[in-house]
Order: C-alpha cells, then structure tokens, then sequence
C-alpha cells in the first residue's frame, strides 16, 4: 500500500492542500500532522474578532467538525514534526514516530519573532495562536494599559482592537513610521495619524531601554529614559519560517525556496504558505509572502503540482487588514516602484496609492475601498511580478 500524501502542519496551506486533493480525485492517504490540539482554523479574527470578544474560538475551524473524517483526511493533533528523512521519505515526530510519505508538504507556518527582554514575564505576549489571543484578551480591560512593541500590521491590529475595548494603549516603533519598509514614509506617517487620532499614543522613531516588573511588566522604559506604565506588553516585531526542524535534511531551516508549483529542491517534498519562499518572476528572487491569501494559492498549487496538474494562474500577492472598521487592501509589490500616485482622500479614509514602475503598475494599497480590488488586480495582472 503507499503511504500517500504527508502534510506537517495543520493550518490554513495544509487545509487547502487537503481540500484541493480530494476535490482533484486524490482517494490515497491523507494525513496531517498537527501541533496545536485543534483542527485548522482561521488566524486572522485572532487579533480582530476573537480578541475583540465577538467570536468565539469554534467559530474560527476552516471547516465543520466532521470535514476531516468524511473527507478521510487523518488529523494527527498535538503531533510535532521534529525531523525530516528526506532519503527514507520519512517525517520524524517528537514523539519518535517515524511517519513514511510518498509525497510531503511541509505547511507549518511561522513563528513570532522573540522580545528577549520580555522573557520571563506573564504579562508579555506574542500572537500566533487562538490560545495566545484568548490570553491577551483577559488582560485587555477599560482603563488597563497595553503597550504595543512594533507598528507592524499585527501590532496596529490589536492596538486598534485594544482601543475600542476602552484600553489606553502606547505603541514602541523604532522606524519614524509604522510600515515604512511596506508602504513608504508618507503612507507610514498616515497610519501613525489614524492611530493618533484614535487615541494611541504612537512613539515612534523609538525604542525600548528596559522592561521593569516583578513577574510581571509594570514599566516599559523607552530609551531616552521616559518611564511608560503597563499591565500587558505585546511584542509585535514579526514572524520567521517555522522551519527550524528542518535543520540536516537538505533543506534551507529558514525558510524553504519553491516554484510556482510549491516543489523543493528534495524530490517529492512540497512548501506552501509562511513556511515557503515562492519565486517572484519581477523581483527575480524567493520573497517571503507571510498572508492568507497566499497560503491558501500556495496550498493549492502544491496539491495540483502532486496530481501532476499545472499550478493555477499566478495572480500578485496581496493582503488585507482590518483597523477601527476600516479595511485596508494591499496588492503586488512596491520593491524597485520609482512612482507612486495618489487617488482619493487620505483625510476621509478613502484612497488608493499605486506604485508604478517605467509607467505600469507594480502595487496598490486601497483604503476604504473594498470594491475596487478586482478592479486594481486586473490593472496588476499585466505585470509579470506575481506569486
Ligand atoms: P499557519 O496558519 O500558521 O499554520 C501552520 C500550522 O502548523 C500551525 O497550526 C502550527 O501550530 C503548525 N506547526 C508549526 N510547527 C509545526 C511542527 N513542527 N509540526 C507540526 N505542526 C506544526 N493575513 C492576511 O492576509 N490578512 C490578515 O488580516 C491577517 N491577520 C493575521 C492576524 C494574526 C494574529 C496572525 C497570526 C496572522 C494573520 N495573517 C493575516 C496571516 C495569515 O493568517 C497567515 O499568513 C496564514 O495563517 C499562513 O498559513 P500557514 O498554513 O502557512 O500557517
């Protein structure tokens, strides 16, 4: 009998790889190896509606309870991957258990990068599970203190969420403005101001001296020697490859380097989602694509590219984001734009900035516009820089 199809790790690439699968005609064996105890579930309501306490955790699965075992997809829960045998074709557990595979999707995420100064205390989050979300949300209470280290979009994220639960929130960033290596200086600065105007208070070109506390953070001291009270610090500070596992078999530990079909260097091992580096056609390099929109074309292309199929058509990577109601699109790529043109109202929160290069465009960021996304894919389409 073969050993069929090995998917490490139970998120969204994994689940979309299963699902593509079946509906492809796959009937061999499907096993997903899962290290959180929950089937796969959504990430993004973790620092919208479930922190904000409007969903509940069973609202986030990807699929109804029963999906995996009417779709005969074995979910290995609270399985680690620790070790790949790429020789054997064997994915080693943590537990010991060698799992054999024809073919191996290696789907398992990323991983928060570490405040090693916030190590020790109770009261310092990261966020990348719906447990870490469940536990920032106790701390968020009227009135509480949070301090929020690094305006990313995670970071912007619960600093927005946080605020509208009456919580009086700092954000730390060490760059003169959040998102500045995304989005530019000026579009960064607009961001700094919807957050200002929303009540945080936003230092930026800042960073931190020390975290103060017994147990717990009680002080954030930020250099320059201002003292900023707390009752919860999140460090927002980004995401590296969960690929750390991968250490001796072959393949990159930091990330792992995939065509448009999700393959590997290592015949019949696939990537997908945060844990792969797809190729970009423009930028002529791997680039980290670390949203949902491309685990899930990532998942995808790997299960047609297993059945032998052509991987779907390349679109440009894009995400979104949500803040104080307001949705906030990116699309395509801004690296090597040498314009950038503006549309719409920034004062109003209803805008698009398109980036162009040699005249065509390269990247969109929509503001308040939800319903010219289409719209701008099709004018990025016709470029060739895409994932
Ligand atoms: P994941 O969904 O992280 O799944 C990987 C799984 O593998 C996890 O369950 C993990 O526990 C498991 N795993 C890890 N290591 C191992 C191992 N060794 N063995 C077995 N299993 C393992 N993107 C957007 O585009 N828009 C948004 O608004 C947005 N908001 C977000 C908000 C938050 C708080 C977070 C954390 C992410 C957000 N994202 C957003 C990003 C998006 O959710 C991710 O890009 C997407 O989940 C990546 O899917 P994945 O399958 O690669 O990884």
């Amino acid at each position: 009998m073969s050993a069929g199809i090995l998917i490490a790790g139970g998120g969204l690439a994994g689940q979309r790889c299963c699902e593509t699968l079946r509906a492809r005609g796959y009937d061999g064996p499907l096993r997903m190896v899962c290290a959180e105890a929950h089937p796969p579930y959504d990430r993004p309501p973790l620092s919208k509606e479930l922190l904000a306490g409007k969903l509940e955790r069973e609202a986030l699965t990807l699929r109804p309870p029963r999906w995996h075992e009417d779709n005969g997809v074995e979910l290995l829960l609270g399985r680690v991957a620790a070790r790949l045998d790429a020789a054997a074709r064997a994915l080693v557990l943590e537990d010991g258990e060698r799992l054999a595979y024809d073919q191996l999707l290696i789907a398992t995420g990323s991983a928060p990068r570490r405040l090693p100064a916030a190590d020790g205390f109770e009261n310092a989050y990261t966020l990348r599970t719906a447990t870490d979300s469940e536990r920032l949300r106790a701390e968020l209470r009227p009135g509480g203190r949070l301090v929020v280290v690094g305006a990313g979009f995670i970071g912007l994220e619960v600093a927005a969420t946080a605020r509208a639960l009456g919580v009086e929130v700092t954000v730390v960033e060490a760059a003169a403005a959040p998102l500045e290596a995304v989005l530019g200086a000026d579009l960064g600065r607009w961001f700094a101001e919807l957050h200002s105007d929303q009540g945080v208070d936003m230092r930026l070109a800042t960073g931190l001296e020390e975290l103060r506390g017994n147990g717990r953070v009680e002080e954030v001291v930020l250099t320059g020697g201002e003292r900023v009270p707390c009752d919860a610090l999140l460090a927002g500070i980004g995401v590296r490859p969960a690929t750390a596992w991968l250490e001796g078999s072959g393949l990159p530990a930091d990330g792992v380097p995939v065509d448009a079909g999700g393959r590997t260097a290592v015949p019949g091992v696939f990537a997908a989602g945060d844990a792969a580096l797809p190729f970009d056609a423009r930028l002529g390099s791997h680039v980290r694509s670390e949203h949902w929109e491309a685990a899930v074309r990532g998942g995808q292309a790997a299960a047609r590219a297993m059945l032998g199929l052509e991987p779907g058509r390349a679109l440009p990577p894009s995400f979104w984001s949500d803040q104080y109601g307001l949705r906030i699109q990116h699309l395509g790529r801004s690296a090597g734009a040498d314009a950038v043109t503006l549309d719409g109202d920034p004062a109003a929160r209803d805008f698009a900035a398109v980036w162009q290069r040699d005249g065509r465009p390269v990247a969109a960021l929509l503001v308040g516009r939800p319903h010219a996304l289409p719209e701008m894919r099709k004018r990025l389409v016709g470029d060739e820089g895409s994932t």
